[in-house]
């Protein structure tokens, strides 16, 4: 293409060389023909009614024909019917006007296929100034197209999918896309060049990430739970999958990492937990939940030998309460008590309503002593308490752990105890008697 007048206007025969003899003027035309006939580009020459004079052999190759298949023919044998008939309107505007035009048309091969041309069509004139011939130059750019298209889908994909993160081999952030803003706060153009590192939560500790890289390098993959830190400085779970992309020679060229905020779904997930293993009307442990937290504590012990206590108690006289009062004021009560105990347990202690007005306390690496310095604490706070205005009081039987112990042997045991205490005149505890302290 490079022989073709940038100048938008015809190019006159003669003023492309300035040979003087006739030997130089064949030397230069059979310099120009070699040039032409090996140019990358399609070249076709034409008459002023548009018939071909001229073909080169790239002409034969995009459009499948042969040489005497075109010659004498109008470039219509290429055309695919498809173009608008503005784009021709034009062209043949353009070059009456004896300038050169430029443009892209759909064309079609002799197998019938389809493929798309940018065009420069430049008017030659002859010494008075005639137009005599047209040179089209044309370059196939149907896999230029297919492959912008292409790269617009990818981008629209890119762009409206889920939050991504592109890196180079050193894992330093090359693109991201507006999920990506969306869920971290971050705009592209504030993390470009820049690692993961800026996302650390403190979460995690360096053998998570020392996995993640083993995962990553052995498998080029991995995907899993990260607590991440986004721009507001607020610590959030992402499920993130990172893929490394190869390079050529077997080396990492890109890694890609997509992920999700699951933020919501974990609080579902914990909500659901919580539904499952709480008692709906006081928030403590129900039943079901308690049994797996003391046969695994029961496990622990025989591991172990650290002894814990199991304490049961009830509430004196709660039949007259409601009698009394009704019974949403004794639901409210027993709400209130649940909140009163839940405040004075350790974060490791577990209260479970064991049915109707009766807990149960999980007290680990507690004695009998201690337990029972607790429930006499307890008994006395819930005493002076007004829990929704009454005064309510409670009873507790108190058991230490044995070897040998099952789940029913204990409860058994702190249910006798709890017995005891009504029988000895209620609001007092009892310690299980058989029990020696460890
Ligand atoms: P004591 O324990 O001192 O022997 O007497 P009590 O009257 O508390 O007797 P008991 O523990 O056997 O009775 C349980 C009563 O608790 C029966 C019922 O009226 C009340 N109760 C049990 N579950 C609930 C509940 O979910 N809500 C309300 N409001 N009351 C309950
Ligand atoms: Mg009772
Ligand atoms: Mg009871």
């Amino acid at each position: 293409m490079s022989f073709v007048s940038s100048v938008d206007k015809a190019v006159s025969i003669g003023t492309a060389c300035h040979c003087t003899d006739i030997t130089s003027l064949r030397q230069r035309f059979y310099q120009l023909s070699i040039a032409v006939e090996q140019s990358p580009v399609a070249i076709a020459i034409t008459d002023v009614k548009g018939r071909i004079e001229h073909v080169n052999q790239r002409f034969l190759d995009v459009t499948g024909y042969a040489r005497e298949e075109l010659l004498g023919k109008t470039p219509a044998v290429i055309q695919s019917g498809e173009t608008a008939p503005e784009v021709y309107r034009d062209l043949w505007q353009t070059l009456y006007a004896g300038k050169i035009w430029r443009g892209e048309l759909l064309n079609r091969r002799k197998n019938g296929e389809r493929y798309w041309e940018a065009e420069v069509i430049t008017p030659v004139r002859d010494d008075l100034g005639e137009v005599v011939n047209f040179v089209a130059v044309k370059e196939d750019i149907t896999e230029r197209r297919r492959q912008e298209r292409e790269l617009k889908l990818l981008a629209t994909a890119f762009e409206t999918g889920q939050a991504t993160m592109i890196t180079d081999a050193e894992m330093r952030i090359e693109r991201a896309n507006q999920a990506f803003t969306d869920i971290t706060g971050y705009r592209e153009e504030e993390v470009l060049g820049k690692t993961p590192r800026i996302f650390k939560s403190g979460r995690h500790g360096p053998e998570f990430y020392q996995r993640l890289w083993d995962s990553l390098l052995q498998s080029g993959h991995w995907q899993g739970e990260i607590w991440n830190r986004n721009k507001f400085g607020e610590v959030y779970p992402l499920w993130q999958s990172i893929t490394a992309v190869p390079d050529d020679k077997g080396g990492i060229r890109n890694f890609v990492a997509v992920f999700h905020n699951i933020a919501e779904r974990k609080r579902m997930e914990d909500e659901l937990e919580r539904q499952a293993t709480r008692d709906h009307l006081t928030g403590a442990y129900n039943r079901r939940a308690f049994d797996a937290t003391l046969r695994h504590s029961i496990q622990q012990a025989e591991l172990d030998n650290e002894p814990f206590t199991l304490l049961l108690f009830d509430i004196d006289h709660f039949k007259q309460v409601n009698d009394r009062h009704g019974h949403d004021v004794g639901d409210a009560i027993l709400k209130r008590l649940a909140e009163r105990v839940a405040d004075t347990l350790r974060a490791t202690d577990i209260l479970c309503r064991w049915g109707g007005e009766e807990f149960t306390i999980l007290l680990p690496d507690t004695r009998l002593k201690g337990a029972a310095v607790f429930a006499e604490r307890l008994r006395h706070q819930i005493e002076g308490a007004r829990l929704n205005g009454l005064a309510v009081t409670i009873s507790t039987g108190i058991t230490q752990y044995r070897p040998g112990d099952d789940t029913d042997s204990l409860l058994a045991r702190a249910d006798d105890a709890l017995y005891r205490a009504k029988e000895a005149g209620r609001n007092r505890i009892v310690v299980d008697s058989e029990c020696q302290p460890v």
